[in-house]
């Protein structure tokens, strides 16, 4: 309602009023009786309902109703042009019985009616019908309001005047049927359109009301869409757009409300004349007579379609229309892509000959745990505040990011998702405490100089490769690969593997530098985690940030991470894969076996060439991530009472004398097999699949099959080791 909104809402009145695009009629309208307004036809919602299908004697003729107390307004009878059956009644003038004695209808024949429906004969009721004030039009039918506008009938409806209409319909069947007017009645379950704010039945009325011709505005709408100078995402929202702008009707924009944008538009008292204007009237300018305006106001997406421009100065060339103008990116809900959406690309292409918007992002609706719309009458809203007092305000938002999975058009929220969340929130904290709380002597320009090793290269080239997904997700709209990417790196590479490797360097009795080295790399991958979660979790990353040392701005306005092609680190990633295999293998055993934590195991690794050197060097971080030290025989067989671990062609023998089971084991290995040959049958369908090898990138393809070679290999191995228990049993 400012100043400059309602300027530019008058601006536009008057400018599709000139061009003839606004319109005012004697209009069939949707009305609602207790809301005491009009309802566009998108505001008016489809319930099913269960009804009475009443077959009505008209004369020589029967037709099906479910409406009979519009039968006051009857004015004409329809059948459709080619049905045999009724072509000699076409055209006639019907004298007959009625509960007010005989009436005259007429009988005409219009392609609306569906011959195979009911009896194929329609009553035409002008005054409270769309497809009969329709006919009506066609074929010069009178109209006969038998509803007045407070739901009851008129002083037409004759000894029913004053009637609620839902009552009049039963006295009017209680009365037909008296008088032998009823041929049957058969329950009918249909759609009965109500009102979207009360539920009150719609009833259609005719009125004087203010209408755009849309058509016109639709057309180059549909246009930029189908173009692609609007893009909507996701795609599958295109077709529902399309549909409903190919099938688009007069748009009834006056409103019986208080509150809104009134209609510029003024009546003589004088004379009599109509003006629309730009200011405020206070003299007729034919005659100079007092003036009234319309009381009437406009539906409100009236004013909210002009949002885009009107709220940058428009009509005016305001430096901020200039700069900011068409929009990029308009993020809404598909329960207004009609309303708000259709209406805003409307006018902006009509008054500013560009569209408003490049990209449309439509997101999903929060349903409560049972799918429902949530709403206030229903009592089933979760309320978000709750959420965040519970759960923190991060946590309900990541929990939003997460679940918004392109092409899902409702979520449901449920609340352990949440507490997840909270939980990912508090490892983050943690992990941010203890970096921050192993910072003594940290000196960030001696540290730069250092190498790194190898898991310093491999979780600095992991934040890379997470940069870029997160990049690549936000740039298509998936807000939830961004932070489930996002989730997987912070709590399953970062604080599950690189800061328990660094805990070594940190608390060892090991080399100043390596502690250095290892506060280097945890400072310069948290700092970029924070800002690739900024705005997924703001508030716990600034906190974070904040406590940092660097140079101390918000993490608001630091840019957003990019991938650095230097940092990508093949190699690392592919000898820090071998090692957590390793470990997790080792940690795999002990947790099968039950081997008390501080018990240190040997093992001795049968280690392939290719593996020599990676295994000597790490040999330290295994037995510190798994209790476990290493001997290197690349010629070992495998020693009784062994357990293996198997990663790639190696093979490592875990000692286990005096606390071997050899039925657990077996057992283990079965298991081990059984999980192997599903990875290597998934994988093989995969690429047996021609729209597989033929679509996916080269390299992918490849890797596949590279995974199924590995697979088989490792499948072997432990197949030899099956057979050696039972051999050795
Ligand atoms: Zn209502
Ligand atoms: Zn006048």
């Amino acid at each position: 309602m400012d100043e400059g909104l309602s300027r530019a809402v008058r601006e536009v009145f008057a400018r599709l009023w000139e061009e003839g695009l606004i319109v005012r009629d004697d209009y069939i309208v949707n009305w609602c009786p207790r809301c005491q307004t009009v309802l566009a036809d998108l505001e008016v919602e489809r319930e099913e309902r269960d009804g009475e299908f009443v077959y009505i004697k008209y004369g020589p003729l029967t037709l099906g109703t479910v409406r009979p107390e519009t039968k006051l307004g009857d004015t004409g009878l329809a059948v459709h042009p080619k049905d045999a059956r009724y072509t000699q009644f076409v055209g006639r003038d019907l004298e007959v019985a009625s509960v007010d004695g005989p009436v005259t209808v007429r009988v005409v024949a219009d392609e609306a009616v569906d011959p195979d429906f009911g009896t194929g004969v329609i009553k035409v009721t002008p005054g409270h019908d769309p497809v009969d004030f329709e006919i009506g039009r066609r074929h010069g039918l009178p109209i006969r309001t038998v509803i007045g506008f407070d739901g009851k009938m008129t002083a037409l409806a004759g000894r029913y005047a004053g009637l609620d209409r839902f009552e009049c319909r039963r006295r009017i069947v209680d009365d037909m049927r008296a008088l032998g007017l009823i041929d049957r009645i058969e329950p009918y379950r249909h759609a009965v359109g109500v009102c979207y704010r009360c539920k009150t039945v719609v009833e259609p009325l005719v009125s004087k009301q203010w209408f755009v011709l849309v058509k016109a505005l639709a057309e180059p709408a549909l246009k930029a869409v189908r173009d692609g100078r609007i893009r909507i995402i996701p795609r599958g929202w295109v077709k529902t757009y399309a549909h409903w702008m190919e099938n688009i009707r007069n748009w009834p924009i006056s409103r019986q409300l208080w509150w809104g944008h009134r209609i510029p538009v003024w009546y003589c008292d004088a004379d009599g004349s109509m003006h629309v204007s730009r200011t405020d009237l206070t003299a007729c300018p034919h005659c100079g007579g007092p003036v009234h305006q319309d009381t009437d106001v406009l539906d409100t997406w009236f004013s909210s379609g002009l949002w885009p421009f009107s709220t940058l100065g428009w009509p005016d060339q305001t430096p901020e229309l200039q700069t900011f103008y068409p929009t990029s990116v308009l993020v809404t809900g598909y329960d207004i892509l009609f309303f708000w959406v259709a209406r805003m690309a409307m006018f902006g292409l009509h008054l500013t000959g560009q569209v408003p918007f490049r990209e449309v992002y439509i997101h999903t609706l929060v349903r409560d745990a049972e799918g429902q719309k949530m709403s206030k009458t229903r009592g089933n809203a979760v309320d978000p505040l709750q959420f965040m007092d519970t759960y923190g305000t991060d946590a309900f938002r990541f929990t939003l990011a997460a679940l918004s999975v392109p092409g899902v058009r409702d979520i449901r929220i449920a609340e352990e998702r949440v507490e997840g969340y909270r939980n990912f929130a508090n490892k983050l904290w943690n992990a941010a405490r203890f970096v921050l709380g192993n910072l003594d002597g940290y000196a960030p320009a001696v540290a730069r100089a250092l190498a790194p090793g190898l898991a310093d290269r491999w979780i600095l080239s992991r934040v890379n490769a997470t940069t870029h997904a997160v990049r690549l997700a936000l740039r298509s709209y998936r807000f939830n690969d961004a932070a489930l990417s996002l989730y997987q790196f912070i709590w399953h590479e970062l604080c599950d593997w690189y800061l328990e490797v660094a805990k070594l360097s940190l608390y060892g009795a090991g080399e100043p530098e390596a502690r250095l080295r290892a506060q280097h790399t945890l400072v310069t991958v948290l700092e970029q985690a924070l800002r690739l979660l900024h705005p997924f979790m703001p508030f716990i990353t600034e906190e974070i940030w904040q406590q940092l040392p660097h140079r101390g701005e918000s993490v608001m306005v630091a840019p957003y991470p990019r991938r650095r092609a230097a940092l990508a680190d093949p190699a690392a990633e592919r000898d820090m894969g071998v090692v957590i295999e390793l470990v997790t293998a080792l940690r795999n055993i002990r947790g099968e076996m039950g081997i008390a934590p501080g018990v240190t195991l040997s093992a001795t690794a049968r280690v392939a060439d290719e593996h020599a050197a990676l295994f000597q060097d790490q040999a330290p971080l295994v037995e510190a991530l798994a209790r476990t030290r290493l001997t290197m025989d690349p010629t070992a067989v495998r020693p009784p009472s062994s357990a293996l671990a198997v990663v790639g062609p190696t093979a490592v023998y875990v000692d286990l004398a005096g606390v071997i089971d050899l039925a657990a084991e077996r057992q283990r290995l079965d298991r081990e097999i059984a999980k192997v040959e599903e990875v290597i049958a998934f994988a093989t369908a995969k690429l047996e699949r021609p729209e597989f090898v033929e679509r996916a990138p080269a390299e992918i393809v490849e890797r596949e099959r590279v995974r199924v070679a590995e697979q088989r290999a490792r499948l072997e191995k432990l197949a030899a080791s099956r057979r050696w228990i039972d051999d050795g049993s």
